[in-house]
């Protein structure tokens, strides 16, 4: 028997599973409740445990390693920024800054970039960036600025952003909430026009609403938002956290619809899985609301950051990676729309994303999930049945191929039992 004491055997992670499990539960708040795995190295589209068992990530850290576990050339800038600065502040410029923001302004077409570090700040500065906008230019009287948002909507997890989340799991509790926000149906054009009044500043949607279960809206919908953002002067702000910088085949999500926002929203793949890297992206006369001092973050733009999102700015215009999430998709989109019927009862997918229903009779999603996890595949539900499925975009034919097998073989396994 080991002589060493838990703490310092659980530092090196050389402990069983369930030891893991017993003192993460015992020492760590109980914000999140993970599935009964334990991983300790990843490779690409795979993960291994402490017990050297590999499975297929299919949640793909929501989108944060769309690029692979330790993705070499990734990696590779990190490892030479180490070696240089990792953070100097914003108080002084340093040499990776101004090839990061423009590289990032070239490739959404933009002027300027923002940089922070988490989706939920990227939200919280297009919010800033727009009433400051409203008051500024659009002459909103101040204090009066309206943002129009969707129902079922996630945008991250601070005060104000969860004050308009219509999710009671995320909202209550957790108020008084922030006013400024109207919630209307998700996809629905006419609800939104209903909504946009003198003193709306913008409307603020994800192209795709990843964590409601991967909703893609009506083909018309998003044109008919930007036209109706120009027509009354208001914002167009994409919360692309989780849907942009490939997960759909596209740099944005925006693309698909042939629509240009405002103001873009981009965190998660920007950090290439590496650490937290994220910004608002808009032309000048948006951003340039913003003058100094009058928002910020330490740890926005340090050089490590910059380095390492320079070099997935890089991968997504030289990279494989789109073409490959473009040639993918029919597959995937065929091999869950296959599941409807058969345990399944909708299925969505747009890129290497899908969000599949599963009959509530059947299995709740955490049910789904564990025995996902037993034959090997990664997943997380979304909420209730619905179980999502975002593999890293390196995942190949064979192995997408291979986890839905498993996935169909479980709804089997469910429908059997019956
Ligand atoms: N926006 C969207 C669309 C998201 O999906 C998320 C996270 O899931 C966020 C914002 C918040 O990002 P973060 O968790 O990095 O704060």
């Amino acid at each position: 028997m080991s002589t060493r004491p838990p703490e310092a055997a659980a530092a090196d992670g050389a402990l069983p599973a369930e030891r893991h499990i017993a003192l993460a539960e015992r020492h760590s708040a109980h914000n999140y409740r993970p599935l009964p795995v334990v991983i300790a190295e990843g490779e690409g589209a795979w993960v291994t445990d402490v017990a050297g068992r590999r499975y297929l990530d299919g949640l793909a850290g929501y989108s944060a390693t769309n690029f692979g576990h330790r993705n070499p050339e990734l990696l590779a800038a990190a490892h030479a920024q180490l070696e240089r600065i990792t953070l100097t502040s914003r108080a002084f410029h340093h040499d990776r800054f101004a090839p990061f923001v423009t590289a990032l302004a070239g490739l959404v077409g933009k002027d300027r970039v923002l940089p922070v570090n988490t989706g939920a700040e990227a939200v919280e500065t297009g919010i800033k960036v727009a009433r400051k906008w409203g008051y500024e230019v659009k002459g909103v009287p101040e204090g009066r600025a309206v943002i129009v948002v969707a129902a079922g909507n996630f945008h991250g997890r601070t005060t104000t952003i969860v004050s308009f989340s219509t999710d009671p799991e995320a909202y209550r509790g957790f108020g008084p909430p922030t006013p400024g926000f109207r919630v209307v149906p998700y996809g629905d054009a006419e609800a939104l026009a209903a909504a946009i009044d003198a003193d709306t500043v913008a409307v603020l949607l994800e192209p795709v609403q990843g964590e409601a279960g991967v909703i893609v809206p009506p083909p018309d919908y998003l044109p008919r938002v930007r036209d109706l953002c120009t027509r009354h002067n208001v914002l167009f702000v994409a919360d692309e956290v989780q849907s942009g910088l490939g997960r759909t085949g596209t740099v944005r999500a925006c693309e698909h619809s042939g629509v240009d926002a405002d103001v873009y929203l981009f965190g998660k793949a920007l950090g290439g899985g590496i650490l937290p890297v994220a910004a608002a992206v808009a032309d000048a006369e948006v951003l340039d609301v913003i003058r100094p001092g009058q928002h910020g973050s330490t740890f926005g733009g340090n050089a490590l950051a910059c380095a390492v999102g320079t070099a997935v700015v890089k991968l997504l215009r030289e990279g494989p990676y789109l073409d490959r999430v473009r040639a993918l998709a029919p597959l995937l989109r065929a091999r869950v729309e296959e599941l409807v019927g058969r345990g399944a009862v909708a299925a969505r997918s747009i890129g290497l994303w899908a969000g599949v229903d599963v009959d509530p009779a059947l299995a709740g999603g955490r049910e789904l999930c564990e025995r996902l996890l037993e034959r090997g595949v990664l997943v997380k539900e979304t909420h209730g049945s619905t179980v999502r499925f975002s593999p890293p975009l390196v995942v190949t034919e064979e192995e997408l191929d291979w986890a839905l097998d498993q996935f169909a073989a479980v709804l089997a396994e469910l429908r059997a039992r019956r």
